[in-house]
């Protein structure tokens, strides 16, 4: 029976130590503040927007929303992020996707000042970290290392198997495990005979959207499991990736759906905004 890593927990640790911190640069006469920028009506977007808020007031660190209308120029979102990019009391900016595609979002995250970008998406950013330099980590691959360390889970040596290539998620996964001297297989929908890579994983990362798509037999005895997927059901309930109930009697630790992954991608973004509020104010 897997030990189940409790991310609601670890977060909650980790945004009273962040809480801490804010308050030692208040006294230096620092003032975080992230704006989170929101294109149209997504109901997903809007839960998670809402729980982004919920930790900066928590945390004490300044927090301002755009909603903005889902007809809005592509030249009038790139001269908001201007804008906010040289607005000295703004130190972290959050493009909430997805955007209406209309709109070019590679455009709009690159013209993130990266010094800004606290989600880790600026081409800057994704750059310095395949070259193993500091810098800011996107919020879901930083959660789950964070995970990691506090398990004592060493990835040093180890096969690391993760379904889904996405930028967000599989693609900075996969450097930040390499980075920490794992061997990397990353799966996509042309992957053949996934349940023969899946096997032979010590660890398995899921972030592909698909409920209970990681079955029991998919997996060998021991295998640390995260489960990154986030599918909600006609019934509203959420789930994973990962068939929890039959693969945590194989696996060795595990993280359910919900209370696992999401909470600690909060509690990085939360990071990253001291993290950009301190480097601004060096
Ligand atoms: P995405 O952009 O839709 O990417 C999904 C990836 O999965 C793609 O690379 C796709 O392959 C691959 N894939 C889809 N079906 C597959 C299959 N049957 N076999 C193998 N690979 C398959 O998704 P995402 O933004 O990375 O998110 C993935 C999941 O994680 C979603 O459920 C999302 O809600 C969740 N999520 C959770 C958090 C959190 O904080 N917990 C954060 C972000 C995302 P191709 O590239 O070939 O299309």
């Amino acid at each position: 029976m897997a030990v189940i890593i409790d991310g609601k927990e670890l977060a909650k640790k980790t945004r009273q130590n962040l809480k801490i911190e804010c308050e030692e640069l208040k006294k230096q006469g620092i003032n975080p503040k992230l704006v989170v920028i929101m294109v149209g009506e997504n109901q997903a977007s809007k839960i998670y927007v809402r729980n982004k808020s919920k930790a900066c007031e928590e945390v004490g660190i300044e927090y301002e929303e755009y909603l903005l209308d889902d007809k809005i120029t592509q030249k009038d979102l790139i001269e908001l992020i201007e804008k906010l990019n040289k607005d000295k009391t703004v130190n972290g900016i959050l493009l909430q996707s997805p955007i209406p595609s209309n709109l070019d979002i590679n455009e709009a995250f690159r013209t993130i000042d990266y010094k800004k970008d606290v989600d880790g998406f600026h081409p800057m950013n994704v750059g310095k970290l395949v070259l193993g330099q500091d810098t800011f980590v996107s919020c879901t691959p930083y959660g789950i290392m964070r995970m990691f360390e506090e398990y004592n889970i060493d990835l040093s040596g180890k096969n690391v198997v993760i379904l889904g290539r996405s930028n967000i998620v599989g693609k900075p996964l996969s450097q930040c495990c390499l980075n920490k001297n794992a061997t990397i297989t990353v799966c996509h929908s042309n992957t053949k005979n996934i349940e023969e890579i899946t096997k032979k994983a010590d660890i398995l990362i899921s972030a592909i959207g698909k409920s209970h798509f990681v079955k029991s037999d998919m997996v060998r005895n021991g295998v640390v499991i995260i489960d990154v997927g986030i599918n909600r059901g006609e019934d509203k309930k959420i789930t994973g990736d990962v068939d929890f109930e039959n693969v945590k009697n194989k696996a060795s630790y595990i993280t359910p759906v919900p209370g696992g992954v999401g909470p600690m991608t909060i509690a990085m973004l939360i990071n990253n905004c001291l993290k950009a509020a301190k480097e601004q104010n060096r």
